[in-house]
């Protein structure tokens, strides 16, 4: 006889179960399964790891695995890690360099199927992130190095390596380094000849091919002062005897600051004002147009609770060679405006409540949250979508991060002289822009 009832575990109604005692659809039942061996594996396989740091890691790749649907070939990859860790010596991980390196070891003697397993590793890594021993996946620089470097020809590699050094000993991000090397690269690629042998005719041909090729003047711009840079530092080392770039002149884009305007804006703030608009939505349009917040601080910034109130405490990274710091790092939210003091106490009720329904294996408190599974900092693309909804709810159209921001950057300096700005920590330079570039108003593609 059939029967029609609930699986005890998934809720799903069902004609048939694979196990009637306990009541289980069949896939609740084999997910059973599984957990009950990974259990097993668990408390059997510590015992065989004989270094500790080993033991630790293993313990960690089970905790990132069970908060997932596990899949036979996910539990194989646990008992094949188990036989890697205990015949080999892992070096503590300090860079995701040494989380690659580790990796490809791995791969080497264990089947690793991308989309269906993945790195053992990079799992590990992730974990290591949540603790905070590593930086985000996201923000690690080496894999783009070695994607740069692969494509040089082989008898450069030295010189532009040595390249690398001279600018990383000047503080120079690495972001801002490998832009540059790829901008060496592109006129490598485009050469016919060593690009040692180029004279400045080789040059400014080579900026009217970029033109030609629909590239911007804002391209050809930063061409320019990537390889000039480079040719000088080639001069100083005798590489050459004379900068080919010297001489020529490239002008400079105007810029334009792209802001909302004054009806967007208008619609933006009664949005945030608003006791029935969604905390979080709110609250996130008002940390990036009034206090000027990036996505990066949307990402990483966390938050402090005591009595009852919260702080933002953001995140200090490593500086480039300009940048310092001129924001205070914990930012305390004033009590009014009154319709502030609401929307902070209903985010931070929707915070609590979302904060409790996420895995977490350390306490991190992000101030933007994940909306499933576990307790990590948002991806660039995360915070964008974020972003966007809340715009749509407030104004029905997706407005970038960037020109909120740039908008409040706009209504900080129109009321004052843009010193204001710098209160957000932002560099002199950048706050200058904002007494004399023209702004443009921000169109969507759509409108
Ligand atoms: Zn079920």
């Amino acid at each position: 006889m059939k029967m029609m009832l609930k699986c005890s575990s998934c809720q799903k109604g069902l004609v048939k179960f694979s196990n009637s005692k306990l009541c289980l659809c069949h896939e609740c039942y084999m997910q059973n399964r599984l957990k009950k061996r990974l259990n097993e594996l668990e408390g059997t396989s510590l015992a065989q790891i004989t270094v500790e740091y080993n033991q630790y890691l293993f313990r960690m790749y089970l905790q990132y695995i069970n908060r997932y649907y596990l899949k036979y070939p996910i539990l194989k990859q646990a008992e094949d890690l188990l036989i890697y860790l205990t015949e080999n010596r892992i070096a503590p991980f300090t860079t995701w360099e040494k989380i690659y390196h580790e990796s490809r070891l791995f791969g080497q003697q264990h089947k690793v199927v991308m989309g269906l397993t993945g790195c053992p590793f990079i799992k590990i890594g992730k974990m290591l992130n949540e603790l905070e021993v590593l930086p985000p996946k996201s923000e690690d620089c080496s894999q783009y190095y070695i994607r740069v470097l692969k494509r040089f020809p082989l008898e450069k590699l030295e010189a532009i390596e040595r390249f690398i050094l001279f600018k990383k000993n000047k503080n120079i991000l690495d972001k801002t380094i490998i832009l540059r090397l790829e901008f060496i690269l592109y006129l490598q690629l485009w050469s016919t000849i060593d690009i040692y042998f180029l004279n400045t005719t080789d040059i400014q041909n080579y900026y009217i091919f970029l033109k030609d090729n629909g590239h911007s003047q804002h391209y050809v711009s930063q061409s320019h002062s990537s390889l000039s840079e480079f040719f000088n530092w080639c001069k100083f080392e005798k590489i050459i005897f004379l900068n080919p770039c010297i001489g020529i002149k490239i002008k400079r884009p105007t810029g334009q600051i792209t802001v909302c305007d004054e009806n967007t804006v208008k619609k933006l703030m009664s949005f945030i004002k608003n006791p029935k608009s969604d905390p979080e939505q709110a609250f996130l349009l008002a940390l990036i147009l009034i206090w000027g917040f990036k996505s990066e601080d949307l990402s990483f910034s966390k938050i402090e609770i005591k009595d009852n109130t919260f702080k933002i405490v953001i995140r200090r990274k490593k500086l480039g060679a300009v940048k310092y710091y001129n924001r205070n790092q914990v930012l305390e939210f004033p009590k009014d405006p009154k319709w502030f003091y609401t929307l902070q106490k209903r985010f931070y009720k929707k915070w609590l409540a979302q904060y409790g329904q996420l895995h977490k294996s350390y306490p991190n408190y992000y101030l933007m949250l994940p909306r499933y599974r576990s307790v990590q900092s948002l991806t660039d693309g995360t915070i964008q979508a974020r972003v966007y909804e809340a715009t749509m709810a407030a104004v029905n159209e997706k407005i970038p991060p960037k020109v909120l921001r740039k908008t409040c950057g706009n209504l900080h300096s129109s009321s004052s002289d843009a010193s204001l700005l710098s209160a957000l920590g932002w560099s002199s330079e950048y706050c200058f822009r904002y007494t004399w570039l023209p702004r443009i108003y921000f169109k969507n593609s759509k409108n």
